[in-house]
């Protein structure tokens, strides 16, 4: 067998062709949806990240507002820096990149973001409302990777309604919120959430109907592992050394190659879970500003 690719970038683009539709429809009624970032230091992979989402922005007609601080910039700064895009009416919503510069605490930062101007979803007061199941009339934002996995199925017609999803790892952007959407009344996923003290991970993972590797170890997911025609998504990247002629890291996702001639399905690395959480940033600042909007 050789799996279906679960095409992030393609998917991606169509998303991205929907949401221009909806921008342009915004911006008659008056309303231009905006994006805000706040960059800390000089990381140049955090610089790039950035760049990217404001790329992104101006290829559907969202308008970007970029912050940034130097590495040295005390926590008073920081805070001070999301107090000014909590109160910029050009924002709609807004992230601070991560990882801060060393020396400050991303979850004061964090929490300091208004939930309402929350464009990753990960505010304690948004992943709240993701359990109690709270969305639709508040549109609370969606932690992206998890909206990302779950949009990438669906275009696919992956069923997740009576799945058995075994997600391995339990990081607070990917593994543990999506382990929450998928078992959300309308999605109807069973869940095993797996991390590094689960025993026998290949029996575990034998077992699933879609598996979700993100854990940041390349190869993890052996093709024995997998039952045949199951649907594997790839969501960890591991950053390897350039292949020969390249300049750029060669990026390694969780999932041995091996696994595309035992599933049904597979997300590659890059081009799969990626474009996708990219893009659902930009659905998140588009579903707050529609939610803004006068009845
Ligand atoms: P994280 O917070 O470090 O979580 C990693 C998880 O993997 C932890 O729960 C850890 O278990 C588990 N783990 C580690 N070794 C394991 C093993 N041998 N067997 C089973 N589980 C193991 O990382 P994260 O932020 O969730 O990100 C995970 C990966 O996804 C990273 O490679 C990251 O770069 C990637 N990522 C990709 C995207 C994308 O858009 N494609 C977005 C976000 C993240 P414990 O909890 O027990 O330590």
């Amino acid at each position: 067998m050789t799996a279906r690719v679960l095409d992030g970038v393609a998917t991606a683009t169509a998303v991205k062709d929907e949401l221009r539709g909806r921008v342009a429809a915004l911006r008659e009624r008056g309303v231009v949806p905006g994006l805000g970032t706040l960059l800390v230091g000089d990381d140049p992979a955090s610089a790039s990240y950035v760049r990217g989402k404001h790329r992104d922005c101006a290829e559907v007609g969202i308008a970007s507002i970029e912050a940034t601080l130097p590495a040295g910039a005390t926590e008073a700064e920081v805070l001070a820096a999301v107090a000014a895009l909590n109160a910029d009416p050009r924002v709609t919503g807004f992230l601070v990149q991560l990882p801060l510069p060393a020396g400050l605490d991303p979850r004061e930062v964090l929490e300091a973001v208004d939930p309402a101007k929350d464009a990753d979803g990960l505010h304690p007061v948004n992943l709240g409302r993701l359990v109690l199941g709270v969305d639709g009339t508040i549109a609370s934002p969606l932690p992206c990777t998890p909206a990302g996995i779950v949009e990438l199925l669906a275009r696919h017609g992956v069923p997740l309604a009576g799945a058995h999803v075994v997600v391995v790892g339990r990081g607070l952007t990917v593994g543990r919120p999506l382990g929450l959407l998928l078992t959300r009344r309308g999605i109807d996923a069973t869940v095993t959430l797996c991390h590094s003290h689960t025993p026998d991970l290949a029996a575990r993972v034998r077992e699933a109907d879609v598996v979700v590797a993100a854990v940041g170890r390349p190869g993890l997911i052996e093709p024995s592992w997998v039952r045949p025609g199951a649907a594997v998504l790839d969501v960890g990247i591991t950053r390897g050394e350039p292949l020969p002629g390249s300049s750029r890291a060669h990026l390694l996702g969780d999932v041995d190659p091996g696994v595309a001639e035992v599933a049904g399905w597979l997300s590659p690395v890059p081009g799969g879970v990626g474009p996708m959480t990219r893009v659902m940033l930009l659905a998140n600042v588009v579903r707050m500003a529609e939610a803004a909007l006068p009845a």
